[in-house]
């Protein structure tokens, strides 16, 4: 998939600004502040109808203005897509497909698959779990609609029940609130269980075969699960295993004032040859094996939907070394891949078949 046309209007620092995009190469290239990261941002808005910076729609907004407006016509091999936006600080966003008005967010996500891979990726493996569990949710979100609305009514439940629990103490009564929560919660929290795992056993089996090609088959990669409740067997065992601690250990919980087992706490563990990366991967092992993992992000996601995602790589580039930099631009001979970068010098050593080159100044 691709997207064809992009235009934005009052958002972040473009007033208004109209692009035909290329199918193949796109370099954005700018000084520091000038408008690149904007520009990726709002194309990755259309997959996640939310920017990977913020969750707040309002931050996207010109300063001085009250709407801002993202429209992209997207070509995909079915068929195509022209998708609106419209953000204001005072109403709810609008969003349309092909002329026609959406309410609710899971409808249009998956119509549109983006990665995106900044210099915060490279830490993926170094980082704390919450890092990690949002780079499993960003990915369930695009390719299983249900995931994303079984996680907002986790968290949602989950912040019910923490707040229920800061208050049985005093009000003792609450605690068979807290039980109708906790089934709840044990439901939904086994959903995200399961999905996770099926979804990191695919990410494992590619990455180690990515991460096999970029180290001359020097080192084996290996991705496992580390669900919060141990290891994971099934749906059911889980519903009834996060039940039973949620009504059985409740005073646990309410001695610390929040609910401490559920996939909220869930993480991924990553081994090169044997060892955990995290603690033992020197700087450059820790960066192969993000590079691994968001590259297998993409083979997942052609898997599931037949396609190839669009590719963002904003300011990455300068980050990795020239062999990791060219295993990274050969591999997607077949995505659409919009780049951003300072200068040209850094991708001037590869050669491109298909390419345009935008030069970003002062939102424009
Ligand atoms: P760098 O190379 O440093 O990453 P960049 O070209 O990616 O720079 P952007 O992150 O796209 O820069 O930001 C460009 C400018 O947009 C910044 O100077 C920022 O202050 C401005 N900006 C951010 N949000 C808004 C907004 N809501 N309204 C107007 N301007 C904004
Ligand atoms: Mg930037």
């Amino acid at each position: 998939m691709h997207v064809k046309n992009l235009e934005l209007k009052n958002y972040r620092n473009y007033s208004s600004l109209s692009l035909n995009l290329n199918k193949g190469l796109n370099i954005f290239v700018g000084e520091n502040a000038q408008g690149k990261t904007n520009i990726v941002e709002s194309i990755y808005y259309l997959s996640g109808v939310k920017s990977h910076r913020t969750s707040r729609d309002s931050e996207l907004i010109k300063w001085d203005k009250d709407r801002a407006y993202i429209k992209a016509d997207v070509v995909k091999a079915i068929s195509d897509y022209t998708m609106e936006f419209l953000l204001s600080n005072e109403e709810k966003k609008a969003i349309k497909v092909n002329g026609i008005r959406i309410n609710k967010i899971s409808e249009v996500l998956g119509t549109v698959n983006v990665v995106i891979f900044s210099p915060e990726d490279l830490k993926l493996v170094k980082e704390g779990p919450a890092f990690r569990r949002k780079f499993i949710d960003n990915e369930l979100n695009q390719i299983r609609p249900k995931y994303h609305h079984a996680l907002l009514q986790y968290n949602r439940v989950l912040m019910q029940r923490n707040n229920l629990l800061k208050s049985i103490k005093f009000s003792p009564s609450n605690r068979i609130t807290a039980e109708v929560f906790s089934e709840q919660l044990a439901e939904y929290g086994s959903f995200l269980c399961d999905a996770r795992n099926e979804f990191i056993k695919k990410l494992s089996l590619i990455a180690r075969l990515i991460h096999r090609k970029i180290t001359n088959g020097k080192e084996e990669l290996e991705i496992i699960y580390d669900c919060s409740i141990g290891k994971y067997k099934n749906k059911q065992e889980t519903k009834k295993w996060l039940l039973k601690y949620y009504i059985e250990e409740m005073d646990t919980d309410i001695e610390r004032g929040v609910t401490l087992k559920g996939p909220h706490r869930d993480d991924l563990i990553i081994k090169i040859n044997g060892f955990d990366t995290k603690i033992y991967g020197s700087q450059g092992q820790q960066r192969t094996a993000a590079l691994s993992l968001k590259l297998s992000e993409i083979e997942i996601i052609k898997s599931e939907v037949s396609e190839y995602p669009i590719l963002i790589l904003d300011d990455v580039m300068s980050e990795l070394d020239l062999n990791r930099q060219k295993f990274l631009l050969e591999s997607l001979k077949d995505v659409q891949t919009i780049l951003t970068c300072t200068s040209l010098n850094d991708i001037n050593a590869f050669h491109f078949d298909n390419k345009d080159v935008f030069i970003v100044k002062n939102g424009n």
